[in-house]
């Protein structure tokens, strides 16, 4: 029986270790402060920001969401971005992506202070992880890390595949298996004979964004393999395939009319794999954990 690596546990375990650390620094100085950057109105930004700040407030920090409207131009974004590097009391900034087209994203990117770019994705602190040194690191595979750690998976001297190579997930995720000493291939819609890349690995990590791509033949017996992907399936011969082994799908499909997969097969993955993370409840709950963690970090080396 496949064991699975439940993420929203690890994730309250995360936050009810930053409370007493959020707790000393708001006695002692001042609550940690997260600003939140929403540009227009795409639903599903809407819902990741609306987490983000609720999350702040129960854990009793400083939550700023700033709502921008989908015309606003560089330079006026960039003006926000100066104010909020300039505040004593905000110590993490998140622009949320992806932002209109006429917004130039790597300005932005760049113009966050890096001590406050709680995300990880300055090239100063992109920069840092490759030299595997201390900075803020990319919340999902950070949190995934944690994950491995705290389920007593050791990744040194392992096999781990990485399908995917974005600079938010599949890049940072091969660095941090690389500095915790895994053999590590990093594979993308070039790489031939995929499958049997994939059955190399002890740890396989999937960041595609494509419906249960990798099915049976992607998976070596045995391996632990971490679904990153989130994809929304609303057709039903599409629920019925993924459901194969998977009957918990097919249910939720039918009561909502919709379900959340992952890119891994989840039948294929509860059958062969030694440990799984389930989608949802894997990595998703653990994205928002590193990013409270990055900003409680980021207060504390402020306000030391
Ligand atoms: P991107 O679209 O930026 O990157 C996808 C990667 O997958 C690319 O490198 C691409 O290769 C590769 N790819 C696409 N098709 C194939 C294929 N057929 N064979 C092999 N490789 C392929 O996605 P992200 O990294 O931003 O996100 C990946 C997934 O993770 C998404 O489902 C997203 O929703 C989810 N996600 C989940 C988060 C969470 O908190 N749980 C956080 C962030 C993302 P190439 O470079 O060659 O085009």
């Amino acid at each position: 029986m496949a064991r699975i690596l439940d993420g929203k546990a690890v994730n309250q375990a995360i936050l009810e270790e930053l409370k007493p650390r959020i707790q000393r620094l708001s006695q002692e100085r001042r609550r940690p402060g997260l600003a939140v950057i929403l540009v227009g109105n795409n639903p599903a930004s809407e819902i990741y920001v609306g987490s983000k700040v609720r999350t702040c407030s129960e854990l009793g920090m400083l939550s700023e969401e700033l709502r921008l409207p989908d015309t606003i131009t560089t330079a006026e974004l960039l003006a926000h971005l100066d104010t909020l590097n300039r505040r004593d009391d905000i110590d993490g900034i998140l622009v949320q992506m992806p932002l209109p087209r006429q917004v130039d994203s790597r300005a932005v990117l760049l113009a966050i202070r890096p001590d406050k770019d709680v995300d990880g994705f300055h090239p100063f602190n992109v920069g840092q992880l490759v030299a595997n040194a201390p900075a803020p690191r990319a919340c999902t595979p950070a949190g995934v890390m944690e994950l491995l750690r705290r389920s007593g998976i050791d990744p040194a001297g392992q096999e781990a595949v990485i399908v995917g190579r974005s600079d938010i997930v599949g890049k940072p995720m091969a660095l941090l298996l690389l500095h915790a000493h895994a053999t590590v291939t990093i594979c993308h819609s070039k790489t031939k004979d995929l499958p049997a890349v994939c059955r190399r690995a002890d740890i396989l990590v999937a960041a595609i964004g494509r419906t249960a791509m990798l099915t049976a033949d992607y998976i070596k017996p045995g391996a632990v393999v971490i679904d990153v992907g989130m994809n929304r399936i609303t057709g039903r011969a599409e629920a019925e395939r993924i459901s194969r082994g998977a009957p918990a799908k097919l249910a939720a499909f039918e009561k909502h009319g919709s379900v959340l997969v992952g890119d891994v097969h989840p039948g294929d993955m509860a059958e062969l794999a030694s440990a799984y993370t389930p989608v949802p409840g894997g990595v998703g709950p653990l994205t928002i954990a590193m990013l409270m963690a990055n900003t409680v970090q980021s207060a504390e080396l402020r306000l030391a």
